[in-house]
């Protein structure tokens, strides 16, 4: 229990490598890269990049609390 996560929370500034949508998921590389994808790249690269990665840091599951709270502001 000697690691701390050094990562910071991923923000409206973090782009997926994929298609430029909002990351959700950050995918640290053991060679120390580091990988930004939205819900649905992350899902889809997560699993392969499992192997090859130190870490991975998936906040998809804020997409539903932000949605629930956005639909009572649509207008
Ligand atoms: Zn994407």
């Amino acid at each position: 229990m000697t690691a701390t996560l050094a990562t910071s929370p991923l923000t409206a500034a973090d782009r997926c490598d994929r298609c430029g949508a909002q990351a959700y998921v950050r995918v640290v590389l053991a060679s120390g890269g580091e990988l930004l994808f939205c819900a649905h790249h992350g899902r889809e690269h997560a699993p392969a990049l499992s192997d090859a990665s130190a870490m991975i840091q998936d906040e998809s599951e804020r997409l539903r609390q932000v949605s629930t709270t956005s639909a009572v502001e649509d207008r």
